[in-house]
């Protein structure tokens, strides 16, 4: 094990903050600041900076788990293995292959979720995988692939947003999700721009603004329209830019012209003023960019929504140019990784589409199987848990706890026990974990090395640091040793660089093209990572018959700003700078008219809920809940309010209040606030039981993306009994 520091990169959030990794004299690590990393420039919140802590918690499972007479028990490898294994050829053999299901997660490493999608589609047979990280980020990445053809969460490094000339913030709260990301924001003021923040809340990221605008939660896309009414009213729209570099104007210009803006107002609740303020700080600069987030994503209009702040961006001649254009700021370690290489349920590595023939004939003949052999796309991730115990019979969960994190969680829950078999690898006894009928305890990110792709599509390598402890094995021994009883000797190594190599081979030519990228040229320098798309020459390639007729990237080697050389030294930091990665190189308007949410408020539910992040806990909270420092700086949930409503409910700041929805009803304290709106109430969601956040949440879907509404739904809250 390594004697001195190691760089590497916090496990949590989708910044990827570098850091580094000390041997301690009694055993275990310490955090070491890493100024030389660009991102975060040695700025950690305190999720990465206790990190260590989870490494050696006494509650690590360091051994495996096995249902026996209702408990769980601890057990041998083997044993536990040989179960999980008995009991997926036993349900394959007696329901078909669909049976099995396969539940990822967008905090495995790239490797992890390369070699899940190969296990479930190679061993198990299975169409039936899909990640959390569709819960995620899947609208945007369903607007960016229908505007721009291609996906990446940011198309520029986030150095850019301190020299463009206004940010728009859609439903982004960093202050609270990643914080070291506030000071990009912070210069973009200092050097003269402005940021414009858009939520219901007046959160502590809105503080930094120049202006808030607090839509009703599910009305940003009639928000977005309004704004592209005024832009075309007022004569702001770029039509050199428009005619040469998009298509689709027309139809998006006449949607957006039925959004006047006194209807808007009436929809959003923000002001006709409010809007004419923000169309003149957004037009004025020469640049200008919009991010999004969960806040417009997570809405089962979702992907119209993004969308529509895209045609913003388009109208006003914004995306595609330096400084400037639509980003989408992913929220896990590996969101964006996650979703490139096949754990999710429509695609296959390097972000191709699992019903595209020529995609299937290159990723088969780098795996070795017949094309025809792979399944097709399965159920997206609600779907697939709503399928529980009833089309699928068992599932191998690896990364995720949707017992927490689910929306309608309450009946996951109840899909979940009615398995007829669950497998889980954690590193932690979640609340998921303690359903299952085997636990695997897994290595955590100091234990193993692997790659993780950031949100600005910076592929970067995390290092061992430790060694793990006894009984622990990786992920990737698990699916080595699980294809192995299920038939399938090869193909599964456990090593991560030889994994890594396969991948480059599969995404060769794909969207995500990584066959550029090596471990050595990850190592290189200071560690800052190479921007997606890489693609190498066939000659680097250990196999370049395996790139066959994908050699050519599908983009044409389109939008890309940095050729030859300095392409191959740091990949694709800005793309589209040429031309779009669609077929003739334009982006396309989509044209998008507001809807109301799934659910809106009437006389039992009068309220609206949304939910989000608060800074000490991280997505479930299966590990920062477990660190003492987090927990006392977030013991547990709450509901913030307005005033207005605390006192229409006779309520003080800390009493109990019961919200409840059609789903179910939760309970947490009163936090009493002015700067909500007085028609909603904010739950974060990271806990379980009954403060339980997503008890309350909707699962309506997006019909693109497939995404649940967490982000709005109607309620009714009351003071719970005894208070
Ligand atoms: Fe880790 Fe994100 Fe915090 Fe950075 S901002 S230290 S990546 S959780």
């Amino acid at each position: 094990m390594p004697t001195a520091s190691t760089p590497t990169h916090c496990p949590y959030c989708a910044l990827q903050c570098g850091m580094a990794l000390s041997p301690l004299p009694a055993g275990g690590v310490e955090v070491v600041e890493r100024p030389d990393f660009p991102v975060n420039r040695g700025a950690l919140c305190g999720k990465g900076r206790t990190a260590p802590a989870v490494l050696s918690s006494g509650v690590r499972l360091t051994s495996p788990l096995v249902r026996s007479g209702g408990s769980l028990v601890p057990a041998g490898w083997e044993e536990a293995l040989d179960r999980i294994a008995g009991e997926f050829a036993r349900v394959r053999a007696a329901h078909g292959a669909d049976a099995l299901g396969v539940f990822g997660g967008g905090g495995l490493t790239n490797e992890k979720a390369y070699a899940l999608g190969k296990f479930a589609r190679v061993v198990l047979g299975t169409s039936q995988i899909d990640y959390n990280g569709r819960f995620c980020m899947s609208s945007a990445a369903a607007a960016g692939i229908k505007a721009f053809g291609l996906d990446r969460g940011l198309p520029f490094p986030m150095e850019d947003i301190p020299r463009t000339g206004c940010v728009i913030l859609v439903g982004s709260n960093p202050a609270e999700t990643m914080p070291p990301a506030l000071r990009f924001f912070d210069e973009l003021r200092e050097n003269g721009g402005t940021l414009i923040v858009v939520d219901p809340r007046r959160t502590r990221t809105a503080e930094h603004a120049d202006l808030h605008l607090a839509p009703r939660p599910g009305t940003d896309l009639a928000l977005a329209l309004g704004l592209l009414h005024l832009i075309v009213a007022e004569g702001r729209v770029d039509e050199e830019y428009v005619r040469e570099r998009t298509t689709g104007w027309e139809d998006a210009r006449a949607a957006a012209m039925a959004h006047w803006p006194e209807y808007v107002e009436r929809i959003t609740g923000v002001s006709v003023p409010q809007l004419r303020q923000a169309v003149r700080l957004f037009c004025e600069p020469a640049a200008a960019m919009v991010l999004t987030a969960r806040g417009p994503e997570q809405q089962s209009k979702g992907t119209d929504t993004v969308g529509a702040w895209i045609n913003l961006c388009l109208a006003t001649g914004r995306a595609g140019r330096p400084f400037s254009g639509y980003g989408c700021l992913t929220g896990q370690g590996n969101g964006q990784g996650g979703r490139e290489h096949g754990q999710k349920a429509d695609q296959l590595p390097g972000y191709r589409k699992l019903d595209d023939p020529a995609a299937r004939r290159h990723v088969a003949g780098v795996w070795g199987v017949d094309p025809d052999s792979l399944p097709g796309p399965g159920r997206s991730a609600y779907e697939l848990l709503d399928a529980l115990g009833s089309d699928v019979r068992s599932l191998l969960l690896m990364g995720s706890n949707p017992v927490v994190s689910a929306p309608r969680a309450a009946h996951v829950e109840e899909r979940i026990r009615s398995l007829d078999f669950l497998a889980v690898c954690d590193v932690v006894l979640s609340e998921t974990a303690a359903l299952a009928d085997v636990v695997l305890p897994v290595t955590q990110w100091a234990e193993e090395t692997g790659t993780t792709t950031s949100l600005e599509g910076r592929v970067l390598l995390r290092r061992r640091a430790l060694a793990a402890p006894d009984g622990v094995r990786s992920d990737l021994e698990v699916l080595h040793g699980l294809a192995a009883r299920l038939g399938v000797e090869k193909g599964f190594p456990t090593d991560p660089e030889e994994v890594f190599e396969e991948l480059r081979r599969a995404s060769a030519g794909g969207i995500a093209d990584y066959s550029g990228i090596s471990y050595r040229r990850l190592a290189e320098g200071a560690g800052e990572g190479v921007f997606w798309p890489c693609p190498a020459d066939p000659a680097d390639l250990e196999d370049p018959e395996a790139t066959s007729e994908l050699t050519e990237p599908v983009d044409g080697g389109a939008g890309r700003q940095d050729g030859g050389a300095g392409r191959r030294e740091r990949g694709t930091p800005r793309l589209f700078l040429d031309r779009f990665a669609t077929e003739d190189g334009r982006a396309r308007f989509v044209p998008v008219s507001h809807r109301p949410a799934a659910e809106e408020p009437d006389e039992d539910y009068p309220v609206l809920l949304t939910t989000g992040r608060v800074v000490a806990q991280y997505q479930s909270g299966a590990q920062t809940r477990r660190v003492d420092e987090l927990n006392a700086a977030a013991p547990g949930p709450f509901v913030e309010l307005h005033p207005r409503l605390a006192a229409r409910l006779g309520a003080a700041e800390g009493d109990a209040l019961a919200v409840v929805s059609r789903r179910g009803r939760a309970v947490a304290p009163a936090r009493i606030t002015p700067g909500i709106r007085p028609d909603t109430v904010f739950m974060p969601f990271h806990w379980p039981g009954e403060g339980r956040a997503n008890s309350l949440t909707n699962p309506a879907l997006d019909p693109t993306s497939r995404m649940p509404e967490f982000k709005v739904c109607a309620v009714r809250v009351e003071k719970a009994a005894g208070t």
